[in-house]
């Protein structure tokens, strides 16, 4: 079985499994609630919907005190929480401290549950300082594996976001200074890409503004702790930050991921620059490193599906379908942008600008758009579009070398609105937790990191994925986040992916009507 079946095997499996502990082993009742630190115990700070927390009667701002129940005879003290009507009339002095000051206080029961101790509660000079308390006994012991391959999976991941990202825009800029044809066709192909991704971006923009998929969603991912976003700041600081005054610290930083960029890009520039051999030196470098970053992404993915499983294990038994609901309205907003984009922006261009008939265009490109399906990779499915665009689209093949094989490569409008929609659903969430809100210039600037993600990603399966991870660390925003997304990851890269492959196509033929060709099928109008 090809790999990217298995991740859809594995995906559902991933959900049966977590349903199965969900339902047989029992939930405490705390479970579905985040608390934090207040100074009489602990303060509810967020409770999922539906979970046994609210149906315990749990609600935001609710102050639970802990209270001694016995001595185990060693540092650790075994305590219970209990309501508390008024938190200031307990002070948390009250609480026993160690010789070190730090007290760490395991927690059998929140309100009324019986399962075993989980949890601790750091307290240091008599004030709460941190809590951090499994959702539940049984099930975290038999999740505690899947959370640990989850993580893992999601730690080989950012460790190849800043390789990746670098080596990718380095040695893609410096490239095209060397490719001959540029001056002839170059110009209207770079238009068509990004005029088209663009017009994705828009639409997927539009619709997850209107539809919030994220708004008040239980995802049950932890509020932000810090501003996210950083970017209260105005535009002007924003690019003044983008600039690394010291490129090796920004390479150390995931969230330095603007200055990676503006520096990568002035480095590739500036090798088309440089004479000889210098230049091509440092290009053919930077290329092979790329290529090796490909390779080690190409082994990383290869556990995506148990990576997905493990995810989906954990996400479906701490929480059963809650998040599920939010993700779904999330991949119908994706699904619905990629529609109105194939169907309706492409085919207009196609219509207009080609003057062809766009439902016969899309018959002639039913073999590349199902080889994309199939696959989740444009690069994969390349031959086949080239072999379509000129056999069955009768497409020179001085455009089609041209324009597909730069096209699988930086024309990814499905991978374009899927970023922009993603990004938007995560920070729709968090504005609605934390205390933080996505302005106009927020959004603007996420339209741009989606251009350049969908540029910057590779034509391989999941390859989209890993651009939002730079996103995210771009914005300031927890990866955590795109765990949720990863997870449901394969059904939309397969649909983004014909949608890539869609475009390139559409661009081929646009491009090759321009030069004058009459080859591709018959024009609508004879003119
Ligand atoms: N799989 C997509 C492609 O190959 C890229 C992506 O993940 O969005 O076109």
């Amino acid at each position: 079985m090809s790999d990217h079946w298995k991740v859809l095997v594995w995906m559902v499996a991933g959900v049966l499994v977590g349903l199965v502990m969900q339902w047989t082993l029992p939930a405490p009742a705390w479970a579905g609630a985040e608390f934090a630190a207040h100074p009489g115990g602990v303060q509810v700070r967020a409770v999922t919907g539906g979970g046994p927390a609210a149906r315990a009667g749990m609600a935001v701002g609710d102050v639970y005190r802990a209270v001694a129940l016995g001595r185990g005879g060693s540092e650790e003290e075994v305590v219970t929480f209990a309501s508390l009507e008024n938190a200031a009339q307990t002070p948390a002095s009250v609480l026993e401290r160690s010789s070190n000051g730090e007290v760490i206080w395991f927690l059998p029961a929140l309100v009324a549950g019986e399962s075993e101790p989980e949890g601790e509660l750091r307290f240091k000079g008599g004030k709460a300082l941190a809590l951090s308390m499994n959702p539940d006994c049984a099930r975290a012991t038999w999740l505690a594996p899947f959370k640990f391959a989850a993580d893992i999976f999601l730690a080989l991941l950012k460790m190849l976001i800043v390789p990746l990202v670098l080596s990718s825009i380095v040695a893609g800029v410096a490239g095209v200074g060397t490719m001959k044809d540029l001056k002839r066709l170059g110009g209207k192909t770079f238009a068509y890409y990004l005029a088209t991704s663009l017009l994705a971006i828009l639409v997927g923009q539009f619709l997850v503004n209107t539809i919030r998929p994220g708004d008040g969603a239980a995802l049950g991912l932890s509020a932000l702790t810090e501003a996210g976003m950083g970017t209260d700041d105005s535009f002007v600081e924003v690019i003044k930050r983008a600039i690394p005054t010291n490129i090796f610290s920004a390479l150390q930083s995931n969230g330095a991921m603007l200055s990676i960029i503006f520096f990568a890009l002035l480095l590739g520039y500036f090798i088309t620059q440089t004479a000889e051999p210098h230049g091509s030196r440092i290009r053919e470098l930077f290329e092979s490193f790329f290529e090796v970053m490909m390779k080690m992404a190409e082994g990383v993915l290869k556990l995506l599906p148990y990576g997905v499983f493990a995810l989906l294990v954990k996400v479906t038994a701490a929480t059963g379908f809650a998040p599920f609901k939010a993700l779904l309205l999330y991949m119908f907003t994706v699904a619905l942008a990629l529609l109105i984009h194939s169907a309706l922006t492409l085919p207009m261009l196609l219509k207009f600008v080609g003057k062809m008939h766009p439902g016969l265009w899309f018959k002639a490109m039913s073999p590349a758009i199902m080889t994309a399906f199939s696959t989740s990779s444009s690069s994969m499915t390349l031959p086949v579009t080239m072999r379509t665009v000129e056999q069955r689209g009768r497409v020179s093949n001085k455009v089609t070398s041209f324009t597909l094989p730069l096209g699988a490569t930086i024309n990814m409008d499905g991978t374009a609105l899927y970023e922009c929609i993603g990004v938007i659903f995560l920070s729709q969430y968090y504005a609605s937790i934390s205390e933080f809100t996505l302005t106009f210039g927020d959004q603007a600037f996420i339209v741009l990191l989606a251009l350049l993600a969908s540029v910057g990603a590779a034509g391989i399966p999941s390859a989209g994925l890993v651009m939002m991870l730079t996103i995210l660390s771009a914005l300031g925003l927890p990866i955590e986040g795109a765990a949720l997304l990863l997870a449901v990851d394969r059904p939309l890269d397969m649909l983004r992916t014909c949608v890539n492959v869609w475009s390139d196509s559409c661009g081929a033929a646009i491009i090759s009507r321009t030069e004058g060709e009459t080859g591709p099928l018959e024009p609508i109008t004879s003119g």
